[in-house]
């Protein structure tokens, strides 16, 4: 077995973790890092829903970590991280090397979780991974083409039903981009787009219950009515098990089980403790455990009994600071982190990390969202659908990359790719054709019609925005700093 030793050892490299190491580089921290990650490219979780509509392309979504890694001198190693030894500091990797280290970033996420709900883990699409968001694309596809084809109707209702399971923010946002996105595809096939079915099925009676979202549970419902196919909710019932052609749910209160014939079920509902994280709790004291299992951490972030750990995002919980599950906040923490490893590597004292939360941004369809500015202002439609873009286009990890993001996107806009297919569509259809110099002149009232807001609305977005500058108040470490020995 081959043994490496590197004093800061990162583990996943999602929002936590990358941002962990980017913000150690930014504040000209060049210790040793390693960041280990089984997956090859980062995945911008708020916008996969862009990946499975094509509105954005997949190496804008999911760069690579060698393309966002390029020249920090970041040692990135791609495989899974199997077991970890915390007295004996050191990691274990699936493909049999073990690094030791000074310091440890446990950074691992949450996994997909189906609530002991028979057949969901086989059947469902779960909507988590790039390669996720690549098979419900494919799947989605395939039933819309044989719908297209086939003259069974039983058969073409089936696969035009579509069960979203979970109405919690990705259920939401989900269920309200295929009932514009759908109806686009079955179209160009030639299909009737009347015959598709979104149902939206949820244990709770409510949409958005006890989430960060649940104010914007009004304006996802208007926004469900007024998408180019209708949502359907099925609320307060409990999904019993998922096949491969049908759902069966039991409504509450209720012994009468009703199937819905489909041949894609959407798995949103609840979240698991990564295995990694589950295989720890030998090592640390049940007290001090949450009751998912998470290790607590103190208000630094750090284990309660390894200081030299460190752990946030999805896979830790902060003591009597319990935070959201979102990237954000992960974004937030990962900063707090680096800002610490440089403190203690300066000999000084770790502070506890400031998350704030200053609104919320949920995509309601295609180029259609909501922008919650601090839960008090809410800008909708295509306004909050901008501010959405542009702001997760600036989180993403490298300025160059980002740029690029960025102009894609406004180009997208401007050229307007996606059209709902309705009936003022089939009207201007039969139209004449534009001539050059009209479709010009066209373009360009469109792209200043968009353009001349953005001025407003970048304002309004730096509000949700917190600039990592906040987050990181200290001098710059000096740019010879010695790795921890
Ligand atoms: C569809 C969807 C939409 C979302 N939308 C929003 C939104 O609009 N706004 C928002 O704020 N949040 C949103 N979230 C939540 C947000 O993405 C998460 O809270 C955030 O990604 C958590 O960051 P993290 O660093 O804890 O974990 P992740 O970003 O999940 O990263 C974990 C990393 O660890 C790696 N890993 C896992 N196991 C191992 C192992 N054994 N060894 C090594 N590496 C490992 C994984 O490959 C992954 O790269 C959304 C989530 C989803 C799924």
């Amino acid at each position: 077995m081959n043994s490496s030793t590197h004093p800061t050892i990162i583990v996943g490299a999602g929002f936590t973790g990358l941002f962990t190491a980017l913000h150690l580089r930014h504040q000209h921290d060049f210790r040793s890092i390693t960041l280990i990650d089984p997956q090859e490219r980062f995945v911008f979780k708020p916008m996969l829903y862009e990946l499975l509509t094509g509105e954005l392309p997949d190496d804008t979504i999911c760069p690579t970590y060698e393309e966002l890694l390029q020249g920090s001198g970041i040692n990135f190693v791609q495989d899974k991280v199997a077991a970890i030894d915390l007295q004996e500091k050191r990691v274990h990797l699936a493909c049999g090397l073990d690094y030791t280290y000074n310091y440890l970033v446990l950074a691992v996420g949450s996994i997909q979780g189906y609530l002991g709900t028979e057949g969901a883990q086989e059947n469902a699409f779960a909507f988590r991974t790039r390669e996720n968001a690549l098979a419900l694309e494919r799947q989605l596809r395939d039933c819309l083409l044989h719908a297209s084809q086939t003259k069974d109707e039983q058969q073409r209702r089936s696969l035009l039903t579509f069960a979203v399971v979970g109405a919690g923010p990705t259920g939401v946002e989900m269920a309200a981009t295929l009932a514009d996105l759908l109806p686009y595809w079955y179209a160009q096939l030639g299909g009737n787009i009347h015959e598709i079915r979104i149902v939206l099925i949820n244990h709770g009676k409510t949409i958005l219950s006890g989430d960060v979202n649940a104010s914007l549970k009004e304006l996802a419902l208007q926004a469900f009515k007024t998408r180019t196919v209708l949502v359907e909710l099925v609320l307060g019932v409990g999904v019993k098990a998922v096949h491969p052609d049908r759902l069966e749910y039991q409504p509450a209160n209720s012994s009468e089980i009703n199937t819905l014939l489909t041949q894609t079920t959407i798995w949103t509902a609840g979240t698991a403790t990564n295995p990694l994280i589950q295989s720890l709790s030998t090592q640390i004291s049940a007290g001090h455990l949450d009751q998912h299992g998470l290790p607590l951490v103190t208000p630094t972030l750090q284990l309660l009994d390894f200081p030299e750990v460190f752990a946030a995002g999805d896979c830790a919980d902060v003591q009597q600071q319990r935070q959201p599950a979102l990237a954000q906040v992960a974004y937030q923490q990962g900063a707090s982190i680096a800002h610490n490893l440089i403190a203690l590597t300066k000999g000084a004292s770790p502070s506890p990390a400031h998350v704030n939360l200053r609104g919320t941004l949920m995509k309601l369809g295609m180029s259609n969202g909501v922008a919650n500015l601090f839960d008090k202002v809410q800008i909708t439609g295509k306004p909050g659908d901008i501010i959405r873009n542009v702001t997760y286009l600036e989180m993403l990890p490298t300025p160059l990359h980002d740029f690029k993001a960025t102009t894609e996107w406004l180009k997208e806009e401007i050229f307007h790719r996606y059209h709902r297919p309705n009936l003022v569509s089939q009207t201007a259809a039969k139209q004449p054709p534009l001539s050059a110099s009209e479709q010009r002149n066209r373009s360009l009232v469109k792209a200043l019609a968009i353009l001349a807001p953005i001025a407003f609305l970048i304002a309004a977005y730096l509000g949700l925005r917190t600039p990592p500058s906040e987050q990181i108040r200290q001098p710059q470490m000096n740019s010879t700093t010695q790795p921890t020995p």
